[in-house]
């Protein structure tokens, strides 16, 4: 076991395994025979073993100490001639290691969802094969399951039959669609006044989106949010009509189903009437929280997604796969191919092959991966439960730790989490500005201290000028025993850092 990721010995380690043969394999025809295939697939699955079997021993990050030689390395130009598999994989592994284990069950920073095998593999799968789903003509049954993949997500949302959207790589490609859609729908050619309306702890992928689709900053409304920290509908109620009175063109509320901060939920169902009675488009922005809907619970908390007229929802996120999925999901397909079909011939798009849809015309990619699989092979190896059960997991684990943490006196946690993101900070000691100024001090240390160790990784924001650490639950692997050593160590922290702060004064 390597005492450190970046330097060498976890390499070492891999050498150590019998090579499948004993001169050094170098490639060069590009394609490969019968062996090399071989040879190449075993090397890479035995580092992919050893990888996800080392993950929970390995320090949370270690991005920090990368060695400079590693960095010219990797930024040096290709070599004319083959390389050596097993070198170039060796430097790789070196590379990779040197980074935020965003897989570990102890990675609590951030909110992406730590990558299941069976994605990675659909991945492989889909390589090789290397399908064009951008018409339904050209692979329809490839095409029929990816749309099998949307129509299953369209349902978690509980949008009606007839309902669709495609695959993105990411929330924030998924919104820029959505606003594009809703522009489009809502301003035409015209973007003159345009206004759309988000909350105060909207996603800043909102605000990008709408810059991208050419709108001025100008454009963009904050609505006030309540002591809960989600957005205040009368507010925004009042904030409609007075653009109106003034002129502008309210076309888009941003409703969000668990923001990154904390997991707030804003008041879907009062946005969904406001944006209905004001005729304007309602996205909701599920990146993290949307796939909660899979849960009980989530569907309770979540109410009102139903009413959307799209939502985005990051399944690399909390359906724990790797990086590059996402979807748009949304109430009306063809206001899509308004906004994307490159030909004016609006539902032309929609009478595909098979009535499939053509991917191609939904959104502003036309050759892409088949991103289907990477969803559909995890879904159809370990079944919708699994995933809902770990799901179901996270929402137990955070009221774990909330209310272990609760019993701390030197913390303070102004929030029951709304889902899987328990957020705390420490206690100030007294009311005005100087004991919340040092109330940060102290919550920065705290976190440096929870970070030290290398077993548990957390992150900081600010909420309300106040200094807030984060315990976001969403990798799969995080279970009860990391989650129970999480609260411990933040326990602990909380309670030595107190104990310097009182010292000093
Ligand atoms: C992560 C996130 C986004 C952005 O999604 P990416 O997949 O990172 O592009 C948008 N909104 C919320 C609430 C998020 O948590």
């Amino acid at each position: 076991m390597a005492d450190h990721p970046c330097d060498s010995s976890l390499i070492d380690e891999a050498e150590d395994e019998p090579s499948a043969s004993s001169a050094p394999r170098r490639i060069h025809p590009l394609e490969p025979d019968r062996a090399a295939m071989a040879e190449i697939g075993q090397a890479v699955l035995r580092r992919a073993i050893a990888f996800i079997e080392t993950l929970p021993d390995r320090p949370t990050a270690s991005g920090d100490d990368t060695p400079p030689e590693l960095i010219r390395a990797m930024l040096a130009p290709p070599p004319e001639g083959p390389g050596e598999l097993e070198a170039v994989l060796d430097q790789l592994d070196q590379a990779a290691a040197c980074a935020y284990e965003t897989g570990s069950p102890g990675f609590f920073a951030y909110v992406p969802g730590g990558g299941i095998f069976t994605s990675a593999v659909a991945d492989l799968y889909t390589g090789v094969t290397n399908r064009y789903v951008g018409h339904a003509f050209a692979a329809p049954a490839l095409v029929a399951l990816e749309q099998g993949v949307v129509r299953w997500l369209t349902g978690i949302c509980g949008l009606p039959q007839g309902s669709g959207g495609l695959l993105m790589t990411g929330g924030s490609m998924a919104t820029l669609c959505a606003v594009i859609a809703a522009r489009h729908a809502g301003l035409g050619e015209d973007l003159a006044g345009g206004t759309l309306y988000v909350g105060a702890e909207t996603h800043h992928s909102v605000a990008k989106a709408a810059r991208l689709a050419g709108l001025p900053a100008a454009g963009i409304r904050t609505v006030p949010c309540g002591p809960d920290l989600a957005m205040d509908p009368e507010a925004l109620a009042g904030m409609i009509a007075d653009d109106r009175s003034a002129g502008k063109r309210p076309f888009l509320v941003v409703g969000t189903a668990g923001t990154t901060n904390t997991g707030a939920i804003d008041p879907l169902p009062q946005l969904a009437a406001i944006a209905q009675r004001e005729g304007l488009w309602f996205h909701i922005d599920g990146a993290y929280g949307g796939m909660f809907r899979l849960t009980r619970r989530g569907q309770a908390r979540l109410r009102g997604m139903e009413l959307a007229d799209s939502v985005a929802l990051d399944q690399h996120k909390t359906m724990f796969l790797p990086f590059g999925a996402s979807a748009l999901v949304v109430r009306e397909p063809h206001r899509l191919a308004a906004a994307y079909q490159a030909d004016a011939a609006y539902l032309a798009g929609m009478e595909g092959e098979f009535g499939l849809p053509d991917f191609a015309d939904l959104g502003p990619e036309l050759t892409r991966g088949m991103r289907g699989l990477r969803v559909w092979l995890p879904l159809q190896l370990h079944g919708v439960a699994a995933f809902r059960e770990a799901l179901d997991e996270k929402l137990d684990l955070a009221q774990f730790a909330y209310r272990q943490l609760l019993d701390e006196p030197a913390l303070e946690l102004p929030w029951q989490p709304p889902l899987s993101i328990v957020a705390f900070r420490m206690r100030p000691a007294g009311p005005g500005p100087d004991a919340a100024r040092r109330a940060n001090r102290a919550t920065e240390a705290l976190l440096d201290r929870i970070n030290a160790g290398g077993r548990v990784r957390l992150s900081a924001t600010t909420i309300g000028g106040r200094v807030t650490l984060r315990l976001c639950i969403v990798v799969h692997r995080a279970h009860a025993d990391r989650v129970a050593e999480a609260v411990g160590i933040i326990r602990t922290s909380a309670r030595s850092v107190h104990a310097t702060a009182t010292t000093r004064h």
